[in-house]
């Protein structure tokens, strides 16, 4: 049974680590293994205190990830602004030197 917030909870109270099964505390009592805690401490906790630093680890790489993939995404998106910009320039140039010869040509 889980809770809304993904958390392991049965009907009587009791919390388990969303990693490994073990019990983390009851909110009806209190109860943890590291001595009494409040209720909202125990039905916020996810993990276990042996899962805990291992949990977290695993979310700063998943964040580093993400923002590795999104900064990736940045680059290649300025990348093709970029390339934009000089087939623009490169037009633009090509009108001017028409533009200039045009002059020329009716100068004569
Ligand atoms: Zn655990």
């Amino acid at each position: 049974m889980s809770n809304n917030n993904g958390n392991k909870v049965d009907s009587n109270g009791n919390h388990y680590c969303s990693w490994c099964g073990a019990w983390i505390g009851n909110h009806n009592t209190g109860e943890t293994p590291d001595g009494e805690k409040s209720y909202f401490a125990i039905i916020k906790a996810k993990y276990c205190a042996e899962c805990r630093p291992k949990a977290i680890n695993q979310q700063t790489a998943v964040r580093l990830h993400n923002l590795r993939q999104r900064n990736k995404g940045k680059r290649k998106a300025e990348k093709q602004e970029l390339e934009n910009l000089r087939r623009e320039n490169e037009l633009l140039r090509q009108q001017i030197l028409k533009l200039r010869e045009e002059i020329n040509d009716e100068r004569i």
